[in-house]
């Protein structure tokens, strides 16, 4: 912007030169011309004399004298018809521009009588000499003036438009849309001008770019409050359901037991324990006895009725840690660990007495019921679950066998 604004000084400072150039040419031209004239009258009467009296060594010296003046580089003397009849003394410079001519009477016997048209030519040196003094003072004045007014112009720009602009520009490069806090342009301007109103409507602008960040952040802090919440409430909700997911995989629906899976991969944890420690571990594996009669007679729920009620009444035998499973129909399985043989025995006796002694009770009646069961322990490292299980069911078919309602050891 400097640079297009001095450009344009210059043009115009070039332009007003030329035109004060062009004013002292023609005000030199006036002022020889006015000297040519003043000359003119200094010598018309000596002139008019010595061309009257035709004597020429007058007119010579006359001539001479005229030339002599530095301003003059030649005169030129001629008669009626134009001929030269006489030319003084020529400085030698070459051309004459500017001339002045006069025609040379004397006054006798009443008349003028016309003798010769005398003119007087400007020396050129002179001329020149006089518009190169001119055209310095303009050229040196243009020139100081551009100088003072450039620096000036330079000096007023940096300070009053300079500054201010860098300012401008620097706080705007450090502002920052998510730290706005209190951060305010400051263009140092004591007085109310252009840049001050600039400053203003640019705070004007910083305070409502904030007010508005403010705005949106606390809603959006909202919404992600609220958000948050959703995913709690939602991962909750989904914890939840994925622990009574977990509880369906490993229970059994009917008598809320544990369900063969889940019975599985206890006995197996269960094995490799006892295995380690050498602790004794037991298992029962149990069959209500002509349970189908039971349906039968007594109707399905009956039956299911008879199943909770095992459930209940055998696991009221068991301690914590032993671990009852519905391996599905009426059968059962009773994990036993820390226990040998023996006392899985007597387990499963206080098991069969206590289910003796319950009735179940329907619109028809009550009726009772019995089981079987088959008890064996782990007795070897080789064992696993499948022998476990198996030598359990072998033991349970033997009581079947042997007249239901009892304990058979394997
Ligand atoms: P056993 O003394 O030889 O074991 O004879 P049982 O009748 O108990 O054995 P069986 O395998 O012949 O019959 C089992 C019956 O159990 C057949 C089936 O209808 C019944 N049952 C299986 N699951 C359920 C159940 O969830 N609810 C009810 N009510 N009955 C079931
Ligand atoms: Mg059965
Ligand atoms: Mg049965």
């Amino acid at each position: 912007m400097l640079r297009s604004v001095l450009s344009i000084y210059f043009s115009i400072t070039v332009l007003v030169t030329l035109t004060q150039m062009a004013v002292e040419y023609a005000h030199t031209r006036t002022m020889v011309q006015q000297e040519l004239e003043g000359a003119e009258r200094t010598f018309y009467p000596a002139l008019a004399r010595a061309l009257w009296e035709l004597n020429r060594e007058q007119l010579d010296a006359l001539m001479l004298g005229v030339t002599d003046l530095p301003l003059i580089s030649s005169v030129r003397v001629a008669d009626k018809s134009g001929r030269e009849i006489r030319r003084g003394h020529d400085t030698g410079l070459i051309g004459a521009t500017i001339e002045h001519a006069f025609n040379v009477s004397y006054h006798f016997s009443g008349e003028d009588i016309h003798l010769a048209r005398v003119t007087f030519s400007a020396a050129d040196s002179v001329v020149l000499q006089r518009l190169r003094v001119g055209f310095q003072m303009i050229m040196v004045s243009a020139v100081i003036k551009s100088l003072a007014l450039t620096t000036l112009f330079i000096l007023a720009f940096r300070r009053r438009l300079g500054q201010p602009l860098r300012d401008l520009t620097g706080s705007v490069a450090a502002i920052d849309l998510d730290s706005l806090g209190h951060r305010r342009v400051d263009l140092h301007q004591t007085e109310e001008n252009e840049l001050s109103r600039l400053q203003d409507a640019f705070n004007r602008m910083l305070e409502t770019l904030d007010r508005e960040r403010r705005t949106h952040v606390a809603a959006l802090l909202e919404v992600n409050q609220s958000l948050e919440l959703q995913v709690q409430n939602r991962t909750q909700a989904l914890e939840q359901a994925n622990r009574r997911l977990e509880q369906l995989a490993r229970t059994d629906p009917l008598t809320g037991l544990a369900n063969r899976r889940h019975f599985m991969e206890c006995l197996a944890v269960e094995i490799l324990r006892s295995q380690r420690t050498g602790s004794p571990l037991s298992l029962l594996a149990v069959d209500l006895d002509h349970f189908k009669r039971i349906n039968d007679r007594w109707g399905h729920g009956a039956g299911d009725d008879t199943l909770v009620n095992f459930a209940r009444t055998t696991q009221g035998q068991l301690r914590a840690s032993d671990l009852l499973a519905r391996l599905g129909g009426e059968e059962f399985l009773v994990l036993l660990p820390d226990t040998a043989l023996p006392q899985a025995a007597e387990v499963a006796t206080r098991i069969l007495d206590a289910i003796r002694s319950q009735e179940i009770s329907t619109d028809q009646g009550g009726f009772s019921y019995s089981a079987s069961v088959g008890v064996t322990s782990l007795r070897r490292d080789s064992d696993d679950c499948d022998v476990l299980l198996a030598r359990a069911d072998c033991a349970m078919y033997r009581a079947k066998e042997a007249g239901r309602d009892r304990i058979e050891a394997e």
